[in-house]
Protein backbone atom coordinates (compact mmCIF):
# COMPACT_ATOMS: atom_id res chain seq x y z
CA UNK A 1 0.00 0.00 0.00
CA UNK A 2 0.87 3.25 -0.89
CA UNK A 3 2.13 5.89 2.21
CA UNK A 4 2.26 9.19 1.53
CA UNK A 5 3.33 11.41 4.55
CA UNK A 6 2.71 15.29 5.79
CA UNK A 7 5.28 15.80 7.82
CA UNK A 8 4.07 19.68 8.92
CA UNK A 9 0.40 18.04 10.29
CA UNK A 10 2.49 15.25 11.84
CA UNK A 11 0.42 13.14 10.08
CA UNK A 12 1.05 10.08 7.35
CA UNK A 13 -1.67 8.94 5.12
CA UNK A 14 -2.25 5.21 3.84
CA UNK A 15 -3.96 6.08 0.59
CA UNK A 16 -6.45 3.19 -0.26
CA UNK A 17 -5.15 1.36 -3.12
CA UNK A 18 -7.90 -1.40 -3.54
CA UNK A 19 -11.65 -0.81 -4.40
CA UNK A 20 -13.45 -1.01 -0.93
CA UNK A 21 -10.29 0.11 0.87
CA UNK A 22 -9.96 3.25 3.13
CA UNK A 23 -7.58 5.78 3.40
CA UNK A 24 -5.99 5.39 6.43
CA UNK A 25 -4.57 8.60 8.26
CA UNK A 26 -2.26 8.09 11.05
CA UNK A 27 -2.00 11.34 13.86
CA UNK A 28 0.95 11.52 16.00
CA UNK A 29 0.19 13.17 19.33
CA UNK A 30 3.77 13.70 20.79
CA UNK A 31 4.04 13.60 24.56
CA UNK A 32 4.17 17.32 25.08
CA UNK A 33 0.59 17.65 23.32
CA UNK A 34 -0.46 15.19 25.68
CA UNK A 35 0.03 17.04 28.56
CA UNK A 36 -1.06 20.84 26.73
CA UNK A 37 -5.41 20.46 26.56
CA UNK A 38 -5.52 22.62 23.98
CA UNK A 39 -2.80 21.37 21.74
CA UNK A 40 -4.47 17.76 22.21
CA UNK A 41 -7.77 19.54 21.42
CA UNK A 42 -6.45 20.63 18.16
CA UNK A 43 -4.54 17.48 17.17
CA UNK A 44 -7.84 15.61 17.82
CA UNK A 45 -9.97 17.64 16.01
CA UNK A 46 -10.52 15.96 12.74
CA UNK A 47 -10.12 12.53 14.31
CA UNK A 48 -12.99 13.41 16.73
CA UNK A 49 -15.41 14.88 14.15
CA UNK A 50 -14.72 11.43 12.37
CA UNK A 51 -16.00 9.68 15.08
CA UNK A 52 -19.28 11.88 15.86
CA UNK A 53 -19.97 11.12 11.88
CA UNK A 54 -19.96 7.49 12.64
CA UNK A 55 -16.45 6.72 11.02
CA UNK A 56 -13.83 4.96 12.88
CA UNK A 57 -10.82 6.21 14.72
CA UNK A 58 -8.48 3.55 17.00
CA UNK A 59 -6.78 5.42 19.49
CA UNK A 60 -4.21 4.19 22.57
CA UNK A 61 -5.37 3.77 25.90
CA UNK A 62 -3.42 3.15 28.99
CA UNK A 63 -3.70 -0.95 28.27
CA UNK A 64 -3.96 -1.14 24.65
CA UNK A 65 -5.16 0.49 21.38
CA UNK A 66 -8.95 0.80 20.95
CA UNK A 67 -10.93 0.08 17.63
CA UNK A 68 -13.55 3.45 18.39
CA UNK A 69 -16.74 4.15 17.15
CA UNK A 70 -20.25 5.77 17.90
CA UNK A 71 -21.13 3.29 20.79
CA UNK A 72 -25.34 4.50 20.11
CA UNK A 73 -24.93 4.55 16.05
CA UNK A 74 -25.73 0.80 15.07
CA UNK A 75 -24.10 1.17 11.83
CA UNK A 76 -21.43 3.01 13.03
CA UNK A 77 -20.59 0.12 15.72
CA UNK A 78 -21.15 -2.28 12.61
CA UNK A 79 -18.82 -1.58 10.75
CA UNK A 80 -16.00 -2.64 14.05
CA UNK A 81 -17.14 -5.77 13.47
CA UNK A 82 -16.32 -5.70 9.59
CA UNK A 83 -12.77 -4.53 10.22
CA UNK A 84 -11.85 -6.71 12.71
CA UNK A 85 -13.90 -10.05 11.79
CA UNK A 86 -15.21 -9.87 15.16
CA UNK A 87 -18.16 -12.18 15.25
CA UNK A 88 -21.21 -10.27 16.16
CA UNK A 89 -22.08 -12.37 19.52
CA UNK A 90 -19.18 -10.50 21.12
CA UNK A 91 -20.41 -7.24 22.53
CA UNK A 92 -17.79 -3.82 22.69
CA UNK A 93 -16.94 -1.70 25.96
CA UNK A 94 -18.35 1.26 25.51
CA UNK A 95 -16.38 4.35 26.62
CA UNK A 96 -16.45 7.37 28.67
CA UNK A 97 -15.21 10.74 29.58
CA UNK A 98 -16.95 11.59 32.83
CA UNK A 99 -18.32 9.30 35.42
CA UNK A 100 -21.87 10.76 35.29
CA UNK A 101 -22.15 9.31 31.49
CA UNK A 102 -22.56 6.13 33.25
CA UNK A 103 -26.01 6.91 34.26
CA UNK A 104 -26.77 7.72 30.55
CA UNK A 105 -26.18 4.00 29.56
CA UNK A 106 -26.97 1.65 32.59
CA UNK A 107 -29.10 1.49 35.63
CA UNK A 108 -25.98 1.88 38.34
CA UNK A 109 -26.06 0.89 41.78
CA UNK A 110 -24.17 1.46 44.34
CA UNK A 111 -21.01 -1.04 43.59
CA UNK A 112 -20.64 0.40 40.38
CA UNK A 113 -20.65 3.85 41.85
CA UNK A 114 -17.96 2.81 44.75
CA UNK A 115 -15.42 1.10 41.90
CA UNK A 116 -15.78 4.12 39.46
CA UNK A 117 -14.96 6.50 42.28
CA UNK A 118 -12.17 4.26 43.32
CA UNK A 119 -10.39 2.99 39.72
CA UNK A 120 -12.21 5.41 36.77
CA UNK A 121 -10.11 6.98 35.15
CA UNK A 122 -8.32 3.63 34.91
CA UNK A 123 -8.15 0.10 33.47
CA UNK A 124 -11.61 -1.56 35.12
CA UNK A 125 -15.00 -2.41 33.12
CA UNK A 126 -17.86 -2.60 34.73
CA UNK A 127 -20.77 -4.96 33.68
CA UNK A 128 -24.84 -3.25 34.75
CA UNK A 129 -27.73 -3.52 32.75
CA UNK A 130 -27.83 -1.33 30.44
CA UNK A 131 -30.58 1.09 29.11
CA UNK A 132 -32.94 1.60 26.22
CA UNK A 133 -30.48 3.58 24.23
CA UNK A 134 -27.55 1.28 24.13
CA UNK A 135 -28.57 -0.58 20.88
CA UNK A 136 -28.48 -4.25 20.42
CA UNK A 137 -25.64 -4.59 17.90
CA UNK A 138 -23.21 -3.01 20.94
CA UNK A 139 -23.71 -5.61 23.02
CA UNK A 140 -23.89 -8.49 20.97
CA UNK A 141 -28.17 -8.86 22.12
CA UNK A 142 -27.50 -8.91 25.70
CA UNK A 143 -29.35 -6.93 28.62
CA UNK A 144 -26.05 -5.67 30.05
CA UNK A 145 -23.48 -3.14 28.98
CA UNK A 146 -19.68 -3.05 29.64
CA UNK A 147 -18.73 0.29 30.62
CA UNK A 148 -15.08 2.37 31.08
CA UNK A 149 -13.75 5.60 31.63
CA UNK A 150 -9.58 4.92 30.35
CA UNK A 151 -7.05 7.27 31.70
CA UNK A 152 -5.14 8.18 28.82
CA UNK A 153 -5.35 11.85 27.97
CA UNK A 154 -5.58 11.61 24.16
CA UNK A 155 -8.57 8.92 24.83
CA UNK A 156 -10.28 11.05 27.07
CA UNK A 157 -9.57 14.30 24.84
CA UNK A 158 -11.11 12.15 21.92
CA UNK A 159 -13.88 11.46 23.56
CA UNK A 160 -15.01 14.32 24.89
CA UNK A 161 -14.76 16.04 21.84
CA UNK A 162 -16.44 14.01 20.03
CA UNK A 163 -19.58 14.12 21.94
CA UNK A 164 -20.70 10.47 21.65
CA UNK A 165 -19.90 7.64 23.70
CA UNK A 166 -17.01 5.32 21.92
CA UNK A 167 -17.81 1.88 21.59
CA UNK A 168 -13.87 0.38 21.07
CA UNK A 169 -12.45 -3.21 21.63
CA UNK A 170 -9.14 -3.80 20.93
CA UNK A 171 -7.83 -2.50 17.58
CA UNK A 172 -6.65 -5.90 16.06
CA UNK A 173 -8.20 -7.81 13.80
CA UNK A 174 -9.88 -10.44 15.48
CA UNK A 175 -7.78 -13.74 16.78
CA UNK A 176 -4.68 -11.35 17.04
CA UNK A 177 -2.76 -9.96 19.93
CA UNK A 178 -4.18 -6.74 20.90
CA UNK A 179 -2.29 -3.56 19.42
CA UNK A 180 0.15 -2.38 22.13
CA UNK A 181 1.62 0.25 19.75
CA UNK A 182 0.36 2.09 16.40
CA UNK A 183 2.03 0.46 14.12
CA UNK A 184 0.06 -3.04 15.47
CA UNK A 185 -3.01 -1.25 14.23
CA UNK A 186 -1.25 0.21 10.83
CA UNK A 187 -0.82 -3.48 10.17
CA UNK A 188 -4.05 -4.75 11.43
CA UNK A 189 -6.19 -2.41 10.03
CA UNK A 190 -5.07 0.16 7.73
CA UNK A 191 -7.35 0.64 4.41
CA UNK A 192 -10.26 -0.75 6.83
CA UNK A 193 -10.73 2.23 9.19
CA UNK A 194 -10.53 6.57 8.66
CA UNK A 195 -7.74 7.34 11.38
CA UNK A 196 -5.03 6.11 13.79
CA UNK A 197 -4.74 7.94 16.55
CA UNK A 198 -0.73 7.20 17.61
CA UNK A 199 0.33 8.02 20.98
CA UNK A 200 2.90 5.76 21.14
CA UNK A 201 4.36 2.40 22.88
CA UNK A 202 0.85 1.96 25.90
CA UNK A 203 1.41 1.82 29.60
CA UNK A 204 0.42 -1.38 30.80
CA UNK A 205 -0.10 -3.71 27.78
CA UNK A 206 -2.90 -6.04 28.39
CA UNK A 207 -7.01 -5.37 28.30
CA UNK A 208 -8.95 -4.15 31.45
CA UNK A 209 -10.19 -6.18 34.10
CA UNK A 210 -13.77 -6.86 33.23
CA UNK A 211 -16.09 -6.76 36.76
CA UNK A 212 -19.83 -7.92 36.27
CA UNK A 213 -21.57 -6.05 38.73
CA UNK A 214 -25.34 -6.76 37.14
CA UNK A 215 -26.01 -9.79 39.48
CA UNK A 216 -25.82 -10.57 43.42
CA UNK A 217 -22.43 -11.02 43.42
CA UNK A 218 -19.67 -9.28 41.88
CA UNK A 219 -17.43 -11.45 39.86
CA UNK A 220 -14.00 -11.09 37.68
CA UNK A 221 -14.88 -12.01 34.11
CA UNK A 222 -11.60 -11.09 32.40
CA UNK A 223 -8.33 -10.83 35.11
CA UNK A 224 -6.45 -7.17 34.54
CA UNK A 225 -4.06 -4.72 36.03
CA UNK A 226 -6.78 -4.19 38.65
CA UNK A 227 -6.63 -7.06 40.78
CA UNK A 228 -9.40 -9.14 42.39
CA UNK A 229 -7.94 -8.17 45.97
CA UNK A 230 -7.67 -4.18 44.84
CA UNK A 231 -11.62 -4.67 43.71
CA UNK A 232 -12.16 -6.38 47.26
CA UNK A 233 -10.85 -3.89 49.13
CA UNK A 234 -13.30 -1.24 47.67
CA UNK A 235 -16.62 -3.43 47.43
CA UNK A 236 -15.91 -6.75 49.68
CA UNK A 237 -15.83 -10.07 48.38
CA UNK A 238 -15.60 -10.99 44.56
CA UNK A 239 -15.20 -14.08 42.59
CA UNK A 240 -13.50 -14.81 39.47
CA UNK A 241 -15.60 -16.52 36.62
CA UNK A 242 -14.54 -20.39 36.91
CA UNK A 243 -14.96 -20.92 33.93
CA UNK A 244 -11.12 -18.90 33.42
CA UNK A 245 -9.06 -21.07 34.98
CA UNK A 246 -9.63 -24.32 32.42
CA UNK A 247 -11.70 -25.04 29.60
CA UNK A 248 -14.45 -27.28 30.63
CA UNK A 249 -16.64 -28.99 29.00
CA UNK A 250 -20.01 -27.14 29.25
CA UNK A 251 -19.06 -24.17 30.67
CA UNK A 252 -18.95 -21.30 29.07
CA UNK A 253 -16.97 -17.91 30.40
CA UNK A 254 -19.06 -15.63 31.05
CA UNK A 255 -17.76 -12.65 28.56
CA UNK A 256 -18.18 -14.01 25.69
CA UNK A 257 -15.04 -13.42 24.22
CA UNK A 258 -13.37 -15.08 26.65
CA UNK A 259 -14.19 -18.36 24.79
CA UNK A 260 -12.72 -17.16 21.53
CA UNK A 261 -8.57 -18.14 20.61
CA UNK A 262 -7.86 -14.91 21.36
CA UNK A 263 -4.49 -13.60 21.89
CA UNK A 264 -3.23 -16.44 19.45
CA UNK A 265 0.16 -16.33 17.68
CA UNK A 266 0.41 -18.14 14.26
CA UNK A 267 3.20 -20.82 15.98
CA UNK A 268 1.62 -23.26 18.11
CA UNK A 269 2.90 -22.13 21.73
CA UNK A 270 3.76 -24.39 24.78
CA UNK A 271 4.52 -23.17 28.10
CA UNK A 272 7.24 -24.52 30.42
CA UNK A 273 6.52 -24.31 34.27
CA UNK A 274 8.17 -24.72 37.05
CA UNK A 275 9.16 -22.49 40.38
CA UNK A 276 12.33 -20.90 41.39
CA UNK A 277 13.90 -24.10 42.67
CA UNK A 278 13.54 -25.99 39.06
CA UNK A 279 14.22 -22.99 37.06
CA UNK A 280 17.98 -24.44 35.43
CA UNK A 281 15.68 -27.46 34.33
CA UNK A 282 13.21 -25.22 32.67
CA UNK A 283 15.68 -23.55 30.75
CA UNK A 284 17.38 -26.96 30.15
CA UNK A 285 13.65 -28.38 28.83
CA UNK A 286 13.04 -25.65 26.18
CA UNK A 287 16.34 -25.74 24.85
CA UNK A 288 15.40 -29.39 23.92
CA UNK A 289 12.44 -29.31 23.12
CA UNK A 290 13.37 -26.32 20.66
CA UNK A 291 16.07 -28.35 19.20
CA UNK A 292 14.00 -31.56 18.66
CA UNK A 293 11.82 -29.24 16.40
CA UNK A 294 14.63 -27.57 14.52
CA UNK A 295 15.90 -30.89 13.56
CA UNK A 296 12.76 -32.17 12.54
CA UNK A 297 12.96 -28.61 10.11
CA UNK A 298 10.50 -26.39 11.61
CA UNK A 299 11.24 -22.60 12.61
CA UNK A 300 11.17 -22.33 16.36
CA UNK A 301 10.83 -19.20 18.62
CA UNK A 302 11.45 -18.87 22.85
CA UNK A 303 9.99 -16.43 25.00
CA UNK A 304 11.60 -15.71 28.71
CA UNK A 305 12.49 -12.75 30.63
CA UNK A 306 15.63 -10.56 30.79
CA UNK A 307 16.76 -12.90 33.70
CA UNK A 308 17.64 -15.58 31.68
CA UNK A 309 17.31 -14.83 28.12
CA UNK A 310 20.96 -14.47 27.58
CA UNK A 311 20.50 -19.04 28.30
CA UNK A 312 18.46 -19.11 24.97
CA UNK A 313 20.89 -17.36 22.43
CA UNK A 314 21.52 -19.39 19.45
CA UNK A 315 18.60 -22.12 21.02
CA UNK A 316 16.12 -20.73 18.40
CA UNK A 317 15.32 -18.86 15.22
CA UNK A 318 14.16 -15.72 17.29
CA UNK A 319 14.47 -15.71 20.88
CA UNK A 320 12.55 -12.77 22.04
CA UNK A 321 12.61 -11.01 25.95
CA UNK A 322 9.90 -10.07 27.35
CA UNK A 323 10.32 -7.46 30.21
CA UNK A 324 11.60 -8.42 33.33
CA UNK A 325 10.43 -11.18 36.09
CA UNK A 326 10.60 -8.84 38.72
CA UNK A 327 8.49 -6.16 37.50
CA UNK A 328 5.74 -8.16 36.02
CA UNK A 329 4.15 -4.61 34.87
CA UNK A 330 7.26 -4.79 32.10
CA UNK A 331 6.49 -8.39 31.00
CA UNK A 332 2.53 -7.29 30.60
CA UNK A 333 3.84 -4.35 28.66
CA UNK A 334 5.89 -6.08 26.34
CA UNK A 335 4.02 -9.84 25.84
CA UNK A 336 1.66 -8.29 22.74
CA UNK A 337 4.62 -6.94 21.51
CA UNK A 338 6.89 -10.19 21.57
CA UNK A 339 3.62 -12.32 19.99
CA UNK A 340 3.85 -9.87 17.40
CA UNK A 341 7.29 -10.61 16.76
CA UNK A 342 6.92 -14.44 16.67
CA UNK A 343 4.59 -13.79 13.57
CA UNK A 344 6.74 -11.62 11.59
CA UNK A 345 9.66 -14.46 12.52
CA UNK A 346 7.17 -16.94 10.89
CA UNK A 347 8.34 -19.55 13.51
CA UNK A 348 5.94 -22.83 13.44
CA UNK A 349 6.80 -23.21 17.31
CA UNK A 350 6.98 -21.31 20.47
CA UNK A 351 8.81 -22.36 23.70
CA UNK A 352 7.77 -19.82 26.99
CA UNK A 353 8.63 -19.56 30.28
CA UNK A 354 5.84 -19.24 32.36
CA UNK A 355 4.73 -16.52 34.82
CA UNK A 356 2.96 -17.35 37.96
CA UNK A 357 3.89 -15.46 41.15
CA UNK A 358 2.96 -11.89 41.97
CA UNK A 359 -0.91 -9.99 41.55
CA UNK A 360 -0.62 -9.00 38.21
CA UNK A 361 0.22 -12.74 37.12
CA UNK A 362 -3.20 -13.72 37.00
CA UNK A 363 -3.78 -11.37 34.30
CA UNK A 364 -0.49 -11.85 32.23
CA UNK A 365 -0.68 -16.07 32.72
CA UNK A 366 -4.61 -15.79 31.43
CA UNK A 367 -3.38 -14.12 27.71
CA UNK A 368 -0.41 -16.91 27.77
CA UNK A 369 -2.61 -20.02 28.55
CA UNK A 370 -4.76 -18.56 25.96
CA UNK A 371 -2.06 -17.89 23.82
CA UNK A 372 -1.17 -21.47 24.42
CA UNK A 373 -4.09 -23.23 24.00
CA UNK A 374 -3.67 -24.22 27.33
CA UNK A 375 -0.63 -26.04 26.57
CA UNK A 376 1.56 -26.37 29.27
CA UNK A 377 4.47 -28.52 31.03
CA UNK A 378 5.65 -28.41 34.42
CA UNK A 379 8.99 -29.46 35.79
CA UNK A 380 8.72 -30.71 38.84
CA UNK A 381 11.71 -30.97 41.04
CA UNK A 382 14.29 -34.23 40.41
CA UNK A 383 13.05 -34.56 37.01
P1 LIG B 1 -12.15 -6.17 23.87
O1 LIG B 1 -12.97 -4.99 23.59
O2 LIG B 1 -11.42 -6.73 22.72
O3 LIG B 1 -11.26 -5.92 25.05
O4 LIG B 1 -13.21 -7.21 24.35
C1 LIG B 1 -14.24 -6.80 25.19
C2 LIG B 1 -14.57 -7.92 26.14
O5 LIG B 1 -15.65 -7.50 26.96
C3 LIG B 1 -15.01 -9.18 25.42
O6 LIG B 1 -14.47 -10.31 26.06
C4 LIG B 1 -16.52 -9.12 25.59
O7 LIG B 1 -17.09 -10.40 25.52
C5 LIG B 1 -16.65 -8.49 26.98
N1 LIG B 1 -17.95 -7.84 27.18
C6 LIG B 1 -18.38 -6.70 26.60
N2 LIG B 1 -19.64 -6.42 26.98
C7 LIG B 1 -20.01 -7.40 27.83
C8 LIG B 1 -21.21 -7.69 28.57
N3 LIG B 1 -22.27 -6.90 28.49
N4 LIG B 1 -21.22 -8.81 29.34
C9 LIG B 1 -20.15 -9.62 29.41
N5 LIG B 1 -18.98 -9.40 28.73
C10 LIG B 1 -18.92 -8.31 27.96
MG1 LIG C 1 -9.76 -7.82 22.12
Amino acid sequence: MKQYSEKKMNKTVYWAEKPGDQDTKVIRVVKEQESDSEMLSVCLREAARCLKQGGLVAFPTETVYGLGADALNETAAKRIYEAKGRPSDNPLIVHISAIEDMDKLAYVNDMAKALAQAFWPGPLTIILPKKECVPDGTTGGLGTVAIRMPSHPAALELIRQSGVYVAAPSANTSGRPSPTKASHVVEDMRGKIEYIVDGGAVGIGIESTIVDVSGEKPMILRPGFISKHMLEQIIGDVEIDPALSKPVDGMRPKAPGMKYTHYAPKGEMTLVEGDEGVRGQVIQQIKELAAEKQQEGFRVGIMAPKETISFYYGCADAVICVGDRNGQQTVAAGLYAALREFDNAEVDYIYAESFRGEELSDAIMNRLLKAAGHRVICVERGE
